[in-house]
């Protein structure tokens, strides 16, 4: 019988993602429920050191899939060793991180398992046994609520929406050796072109200050990168600066951008259309400053304020920098 709830955890050049901790905190909140275990699969090379940490948020089991075939992310290679893992231990319920890799890594996962999967969660529950997954749809217009009818029952969670609590202190960690054929894998890593900037990537940044249209062309954007770097912020955008060529497309925010939950999302000069709404609208507050009264931002906004940014964007640094200093 399937059995116990389980996570994929996602590391990256030898350090576990935030987002790990948060699908391990949700993984124990359900397991406790269910009066189960929590087993976490983390796969990569030379990454055995990273395991006892996963216990620390409320992991039982740590199997760690550790082999030269895995040092680079590869959809085969990963969805592969992951799929020999959960199959030989049939969990009742498989979470993954609703991340750029989560994403990747899920969408295979779930075929090779042939069961279903609820995407991009923002809430899990146990109903009658069984894990209730609420999700946005319609690029948040409403929410659905899945109960995902195949095993196990799979769920990818936003990153930044779920509580990293922290409630447990050793987890036992094992070694599992994968069955990788290398003549099998079709995807061969040639290179790997690594972000140098150092910014909080804006799936796990906690403030985000966001530039629109409005700023007019990429010469304005250093007063967004001033109040930026001031609070702590990472920088995004809309897809209309990231297509005019004033941002790169790692910052766009959105539908066919990224999709961001930060504590505070300032929109400055974005128009609030739905492409951009259905990526930062579960952000916890959301400050826009926009000279048009009837954008649509403002529905969303819990501050708004109708001024030009060129004015209000530089006082607004002034302040926060008076405040925190
Ligand atoms: C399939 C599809 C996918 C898409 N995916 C995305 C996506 O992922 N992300 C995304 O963002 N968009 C996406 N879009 C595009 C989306 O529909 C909008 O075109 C885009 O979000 C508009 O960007 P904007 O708000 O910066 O520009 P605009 O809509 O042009 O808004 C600019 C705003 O700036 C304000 N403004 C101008 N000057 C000032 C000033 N001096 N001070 C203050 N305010 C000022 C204006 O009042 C206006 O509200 C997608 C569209 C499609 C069709």
């Amino acid at each position: 019988m399937a059995q116990g709830v389980w996570i994929v955890a996602e590391q990256r050049d030898g350090t576990l993602r935030k987002v790990s901790f948060e699908i391990a905190a949700t993984a124990r909140r359900l397991a406790d429920e269910l009066e189960t275990e929590v087993s976490a699969v983390l796969l990569g090379s030379g990454i055995e050191g990273m395991a006892p940490e996963l216990g620390e948020y409320g992991v039982d089991r740590v199997f760690v899939v550790d082999d030269p075939g895995l040092e680079t992310y590869t959809t085969d290679a990963y969805a592969a060793a992951a799929a020999g893992v959960v199959k030989e231990n049939n969990p009742a319920i498989l979470l993954l991180a609703a991340s750029v890799q989560g994403k990747d890594l899920s969408s295979r996962l779930v075929g090779k398992l042939a069961t279903g999967m609820a995407t991009d969660c923002v809430e899990v529950t146990i109903d009658d046994g069984k894990l209730l997954a609420k999700r946005p749809m319609y690029a948040g217009k409403c929410y659905g609520e899945i109960v995902v009818s195949g095993s196990p029952q799979m769920a990818s969670l936003r990153p930044n929406v779920f509580p990293a609590v922290e409630n447990q202190k050793a987890g036992e960690v094992i070694q599992y050796a994968p069955a990788l054929k290398a003549e099998k894998l079709k995807t061969r890593v040639l290179e790997v072109q690594k972000d140098t900037s150092g910014k909080v990537d804006l799936t796990e940044a906690e403030i985000i200050v966001s530039g629109g249209r409005g700023m007019k062309g990429p010469e304005n954007y250093p007063i967004i990168e001033e109040l930026a770097e001031v609070l702590g912020a990472t920088v995004g955008a809309s897809r209309a600066s990231v297509d005019a060529g004033w941002r790169p497309q790692s910052d766009q925010v959105g539908q066919t951008g990224k999709i961001v939950s930060p504590n505070l999302y300032i929109a400055c000069g974005i128009s609030g259309a739905i492409q951009h709404l259905a990526g930062m609208s579960s952000s916890k507050y959301i400050v826009a400053i926009n000279k048009d009264p009837d954008a649509p931002i403002f529905a969303k906004a819990d501050y708004g304020i109708v001024d030009d940014l060129f004015k209000v964007v530089p006082e607004v640094t002034v302040a926060a920098k008076k405040l925190l200093s």
